[in-house]
């Protein structure tokens, strides 16, 4: 099994294709191989397939006087070809499962990957794609709250801020 996989980097802004519209932020990680002291987004490259996952993920405040939430969080992941450099290159977006008061681009982010839940589907409608996410929410909640996976959440990965 590929997985646990971690990923870190800094959070980059999107093509803001509507995420925050349909109820559902995504956080994007760089999309090179430097993204931080972790492994980059290419390296999921033919380990996995492409498609939405489950995990945990972290937001690292970049001082300890922002209040930002920085503990373990549930989070669904969605990897895909990026169409922008001519499905050439990974694009991994961050859902975290919490309520954020502000946004954290330019945070960094450490991601953990256990798991995978479906490929990638074409929408026919807005309706569809919103029922598929709440589905992919409900699923990463009923994985991570298995013992097996909710010790990852204590993971020596999330432990320093750094
Ligand atoms: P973009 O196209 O820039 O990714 P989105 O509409 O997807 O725009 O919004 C993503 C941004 O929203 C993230 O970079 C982050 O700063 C913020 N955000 C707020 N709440 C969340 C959350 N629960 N999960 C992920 N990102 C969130
Ligand atoms: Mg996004």
């Amino acid at each position: 099994s590929p997985y646990p996989i971690r990923l870190q980097g800094p959070v980059c802004k999107g093509f803001g294709r509507g995420g925050k519209d349909l109820g559902c932020p995504t956080a994007n990680l760089p999309d090179d191989d430097n993204g931080g002291i972790g492994t980059g987004v290419q390296e999921m490259r033919g380990k996995v397939d492409t498609g939405v996952f489950y995990g945990f993920a972290k937001v690292i405040p970049p001082s300890s006087n922002d209040h930002i939430d920085h503990t373990t969080l549930p989070m669904v992941m969605s990897l895909g070809w990026n169409p922008f450099y001519k499905n050439e290159r990974l694009t991994a977006e961050i859902h975290i499962l919490h309520e954020f008061e502000n946004d954290f681009y330019g945070y960094d982010m450490k991601v953990l990957v256990l798991g995978y839940i479906r490929p990638e589907l074409d929408y026919v409608s807005r309706e569809a794609l919103i029922e598929d996410i709440d589905t992919d929410k409900r699923v990463a909640l009923n994985c991570l709250a298995r013992p097996d996976y909710a010790r990852f959440a204590e993971d020596e990965f999330f432990v320093d801020d750094k």
